[in-house]
């Protein structure tokens, strides 16, 4: 993947933030109300949709299943069981069990005393905790500026014509860590904005260009125009 913007990189990610901001509007995220919470929504949530992650929750609240050490105590089969809506619920019982596991020994509080590197590495070192997941616990648990990237990243940079070639989460990360300022607020708001702007206008099948605050500066949406011309 190659960043294909050029200039102030800065300018334009305030920019682009803004009007994504004039667009949605502030968005209220995680959607959860504890560390653990964030945890099991950002290993819940890999390669499905927010909507079955919400089941996959709403199973383990009712079966009291919602704290490491419920979940301890819950047999895997069980917890099978409950996470059956999130998709892959084998693997990610699996990955939930090492999670558990890894916080009996190092509870949340004592890694997030750590600074961004060194938590992340934790992190990355659990069976199943891939690097969104981990910058997703970083910047929703931990409260620690830890930029979270992903496939609505990429496909809205890709559209915008800022970057090319397949997708590359470190190197996409790093235009925003290498570009803005380390700033908790900002990085969470950045993320649920491109979120919001993925879900609700730039679809994955047919963008809703003319609701899209961005298309005068879009290579997708010239392309297309120029197509339409002619
Ligand atoms: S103009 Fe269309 S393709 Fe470009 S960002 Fe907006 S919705 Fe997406």
């Amino acid at each position: 993947m190659q960043i294909l913007t050029k200039g102030n990189l800065t300018d334009k990610l305030f920019s682009l933030y803004n009007q994504l901001l004039a667009q949605h509007g502030h968005r209220k995220w995680w959607p959860a109300d504890t560390p653990f919470e964030v945890a099991l929504g950002a290993i819940l949530t890999q390669a499905t949709s927010w909507r079955n992650v919400e089941k996959a929750l709403d199973n383990l609240r009712a079966a009291g299943a919602f704290t490491p050490e419920e979940i301890d105590s819950v047999s895997q089969s069980a917890l099978e069981r409950l996470l059956r809506p999130s998709r892959y619920f084998r693997m990610k019982a699996q990955k939930v069990r090492a999670f558990v596991e890894h916080i009996k020994a190092r509870p949340m509080p004592l890694m997030f005393t750590q600074d961004v590197p060194e938590l992340r590495e934790e992190l990355l070192s659990i069976y199943g905790v891939g690097p969104e997941t981990a910058d997703t616990i970083i910047l929703y648990a931990a409260g620690k500026p830890s930029f979270v990237v992903d496939s609505y990243t990429y496909r809205l940079f890709s559209r915008l014509g800022w970057v090319e070639g397949n997708y590359d989460y470190a190197k996409l990360r790093a235009l925003f860590m290498d570009n803005l300022p380390h700033d908790v607020d900002l990085f969470n708001e950045y993320h649920a904005l491109i979120v919001g702007h993925g879900a609700r206008v730039c679809h994955k099948r047919t963008p809703n260009c003319q609701e899209c605050r961005l298309r005068t500066s879009c290579a997708y949406y010239k392309a297309s125009e120029e197509q339409m011309s002619g």
